[in-house]
């Protein structure tokens, strides 16, 4: 008989890099979800801005178990139909004119700055080899994206780290134009900082980035592992803000819950990378195409951007109607469905504690650092579940108040 588990084991067995909630999840339907003692939860986590779709979306099922019963892996020796549809889906779709796949979010912008690298040796010299990055961002766990991300308490007990990175502070062109020059290979940031706060960057930022890069031969890396695939209301971010990178990575939401990560790029800069320059075992395999395509297909139809942009409307007027009695929150900012609540002052650092306070309500959410609350529920998330998740996080926020957490 398999052993009956519980979160107690979590503490036991798991290396303690993470924190989770008490309960475990064992059944989800759309943006619905229920724990080991059959409690529900409205989902507006998302699996962090993963599960675009929702959750065992029939679509997504049929693809994968029609793929799993013809193809899994085969290694990158050998190509396959699935994974090169998605990419001439993503090309049709964006400025990309090639892809590269692989399974994650840091491992899409770890391509990308080895391709920076890479290009500005091939083209310029080894002295062009300066990364420019953003305090508060953040690009991934592997070594070197977390020594572009901009949250020193991630990457410092790491040291040594991967010399030739600045951080300037984002929204502010001034502080990149001091930090960007002929020594520049890449300017790395993202459209909207998620774990940063939920912080869009203005359109005047991110064309100054452009016009800078554009002046140095420096590569504009969009970080949009988090905002891409439809999150912000437009398939990509860099497509609202009507400013073109020259390297795009890709995750979370792209495979809507199976991993898969890509870095798009053009035909120019990415010739620099022959064979044998880069790869990773398991990225671009049959499975994880077979679902991406499918969740491409189904994301990006002006029905599907339609309804974040509505569905944002909808967050943006219910909370701004309970923050009038509740007076918790300074501001309500972000993209499509991509959303954070900034704590009033008094309430500063106290994120964690309302997530909590939501669970017990039967609300699943994110925080963005201390001070933000962040929302990145599925894409075709209903009207009615919008509106039942608000009640729950109201009633969270009074939990909150009435200063209990559980
Ligand atoms: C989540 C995230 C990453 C890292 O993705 P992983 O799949 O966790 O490696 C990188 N950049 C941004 C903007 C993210 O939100």
């Amino acid at each position: 008989m398999s052993q009956s588990i519980t979160r107690q084991h979590f503490d036991e067995w798991m290396l303690p890099v993470y924190a989770p909630a008490p309960f475990i999840p064992v059944n989800a339907q759309g943006s619905r979800l229920w724990d080991q003692q059959g409690k529900e939860y409205v989902d507006f986590a998302g699996g962090i801005a993963v599960n675009a779709l929702g959750h065992a979306h029939p679509a997504l099922q049929a693809a994968l178990v029609e793929q799993a019963g013809k193809l899994w892996h085969t290694g990158n020796g050998y190509t396959n139909e699935p994974i090169l549809r998605l990419a001439k889906t993503l090309i049709d779709a964006t400025f990309a004119e090639r892809v590269f796949f692989c399974n994650s979010g840091a491992e899409a912008n770890e391509a990308a700055l080895k391709l920076a690298r890479k290009y500005a040796h091939d083209n310029h010299g080894a002295q062009k080899s300066g990364i420019v990055a953003f305090k508060n961002a953040f690009h991934g766990r592997t070594l070197f994206t977390v020594s572009a991300g901009g949250q020193p308490a991630y990457s410092q007990d790491f040291a040594p780290l991967p010399p030739q990175i600045d951080h300037a502070v984002f929204n502010d062109l001034d502080s990149a134009s001091a930090l960007i020059g002929d020594h520049t290979c890449a300017v790395i940031v993202e459209p909207m900082q998620g774990e940063g706060g939920v912080v869009p960057a203005t359109r005047e930022f991110l064309q100054g980035l452009r016009a800078l890069c554009d002046r140095h031969n420096a590569l504009l890396i969009f970080d949009e592992v988090q905002t891409g695939v439809g999150r912000t209301g437009s398939l990509y971010a860099y497509m609202h803000y009507g400013v073109t990178p020259d390297v795009l990575s890709t995750a979370k939401a792209l495979g809507g819950g199976f991993p898969i990560g890509a870095m798009l790029t053009t035909d120019r800069v990415g010739q620099c990378m022959g064979v044998g320059t880069h790869g990773t075992t398991y990225g671009g395999n049959p499975l994880a195409g077979a679902v991406a395509g499918r969740v491409m297909a189904l994301v990006n139809t002006p029905e599907m951007l339609e309804n974040v942009q509505v569905r944002h409307q909808q967050f943006m007027t219910q909370l701004t109607a309970l923050n009038r009695d509740l007076n918790l929150f300074s501001e309500f900012r972000g993209l499509g469905l991509l959303i954070g609540g900034v704590l009033r002052e008094e309430h500063a650092g106290k994120a964690k504690l309302i997530a909590q306070a939501a669970a017990h309500e039967g609300l699943m959410m994110l925080i963005a650092g201390g001070n933000v609350v962040r929302f990145a529920p599925a894409l075709n998330i209903s009207e009615s579940d919008v509106t039942e998740g608000l009640t729950r996080f109201t009633r969270a926020c009074e939990r909150y108040l009435a200063g209990g957490s559980s």
